[in-house]
């Protein structure tokens, strides 16, 4: 990183505010204070507190994973998993126009046209973003909060096997190291650990981050690089003059920075309202349920394919993350759901001891339907960055949507054509309601 601003006095303004300060806040806020801005960051809640998406989940990350959510087949799959209420997917039905309006564009998407454009923008954000956190675990506290021995993809049945082998040679062809495996060579890879699987293949490039570890010590280093985190301090309101935001009403006080960047997650819905921008993004609930590792854990990171489950090994403790719920901002944990993840897990590692539960947890993951961030300017505004929408892979596109972020504001040319990330692209707005 290069040189640290200088410390500044109090009460001064900054260069550009990030609001939120979740991993994709503060990937903006670190490319934002690496091109030498003056970087203030405010999250009405802590470091990696559990309202935060960013704070409980597998922290998976790497070229695992690229796929978008709107693929051939999914909306039949989806009202099949309606009737079931331990199914990793599930809409509530409701009159919300935003929700109608997400669903008819997702709808849209679930073609093979779109899901290939879409994994090809996905991957190479997820690449960009892995080559990134390299560098940022290279050394230091950071260290240890970034596996990256690989990663396993299971598959249960023989079709879910004949799915997964059949993807290999594309993704290889893109550059992803992913190879079946023979039953040795799992064997040898986890030793001592059960499987009843139809097969599995190895992405020697899978990584994942250890959370909320990441978060906290990536702040530690934010803050020694010069940057201002502001804890409990929330976004009220903004002051606009013309196409520009004047000031930012907060908790602790007016702001009156530059550039703001919005990246509070599903939250990014309500502060953009309070602009006058409607933003194209619904909340998709998860859970995750962390467990006592018994005996014989998994050593690397597990994705267990068409149960759409992640089993994450962190030390003497295993979490277990899935279900897809679009319900609104309804935070509160189903048990169902819950028994739903660790029966899935059983049946793909039957000797795995998942009885003693040591914590759940639910986020919301800021969802488009395309899987595609929102990264641009909102509207007519010529001073505020949208950075939101990084659903379901939001740990691992986070550090290239940071490095983009700081490009735009810097007036550079993106390194990536921004097009595919443009906060406006849902022009057609079926059951559109106004907004104040
Ligand atoms: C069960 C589950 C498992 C997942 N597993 C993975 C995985 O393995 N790999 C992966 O890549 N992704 C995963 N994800 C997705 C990932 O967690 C999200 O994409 C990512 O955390 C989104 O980050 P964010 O910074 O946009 O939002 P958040 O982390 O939600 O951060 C938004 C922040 O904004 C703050 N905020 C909101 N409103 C205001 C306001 N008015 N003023 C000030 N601050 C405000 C909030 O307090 C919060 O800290 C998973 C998600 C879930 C739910």
């Amino acid at each position: 990183m290069s040189t640290p601003p200088a410390p500044r006095p109090p009460g001064d303004d900054p260069d550009v505010l990030v609001v939120g300060a979740g991993v994709v806040g503060l990937f903006c806020a670190w490319f934002l204070a690496r091109a030498g801005h003056r970087v203030t960051v405010v999250d009405r809640g802590e470091i990696g507190d559990p309202a935060a998406c960013s704070s409980g989940n597998t922290g998976f990350v790497g070229t695992q994973g690229a796929a978008p959510l709107a693929e051939p087949g999914v909306p039949a799959k989806g009202l099949r998993y309606l009737l079931d209420p331990e199914s990793p997917f599930h809409v509530r039905p409701r009159p919300d126009p935003a929700l109608l309006a997400w669903l008819w564009h997702f709808r849209r998407r679930c073609t093979a046209q779109h899901a290939r454009a879409a994994f090809d923008v996905l991957l190479t954000l997820k690449q960009r973003s892995l080559a990134i956190l390299r560098e940022v675990c290279a050394t230091g506290p950071l260290a240890d909060t970034l596996t990256a021995q690989g990663m396993l993809l299971a598959c249960r049945t023989p079709e879910g096997f004949a799915a997964a082998r059949a993807s290999v040679p594309a993704a290889v062809a893109r550059g992803v190291p992913l190879r079946v495996l023979d039953p040795g060579e799992l064997a040898a890879l986890e030793p001592g650990v059960a499987f009843d699987v139809a097969g599995a293949l190895l992405n020697a490039e899978g990584a994942a981050l250890r959370i909320p570890a990441f978060l906290v010590a990536f702040a530690d280093a934010l803050r020694a690089a010069g940057v201002d985190i502001r804890t409990h301090t929330e976004v009220r309101d903004f002051e606009v003059a013309g196409d520009r935001v004047r000031a930012v009403r907060t908790s602790g006080g007016d702001l009156r920075p530059a550039e703001v960047v919005l990246a509070a997650g599903v939250w990014s819905v309500a502060c953009a309202r309070r602009l006058g921008v409607d933003l194209m993004l619904q909340p998709a609930k998860g859970y995750a349920v962390t467990v006592a590792a018994g005996e014989h854990p998994p050593r690397l990171p597990i994705l267990l394919s068409e149960g759409k489950v992640a089993v994450m090994p962190l030390g003497d403790r295993l979490r277990l993350a899935g279900t897809l719920e679009l319900v609104g901002m309804d935070t509160s944990v189903s048990p169902r759901r819950i028994d739903g993840i660790v029966r899935t897990v059983a049946a793909y590692l039957p000797g795995l001891d998942t009885d003693r539960r040591v914590a759940v947890w639910s986020g919301l993951r800021p969802c488009t339907p395309d899987s595609l961030p929102l990264i641009g300017r909102p509207g007519a505004y010529r001073n505020v960055v949208v950075a939101a929408g990084h659903g379901h892979i939001g740990m691992g596109l986070a550090p290239a949507g940071g490095r983009l972020v700081a490009q735009l504001v810097g007036g550079e040319r993106p390194e990536l054509d921004l097009a595919p990330f443009a906060v406006d692209r849902w022009r057609r707005r079926p059951f559109a309601r106004r907004n104040r």
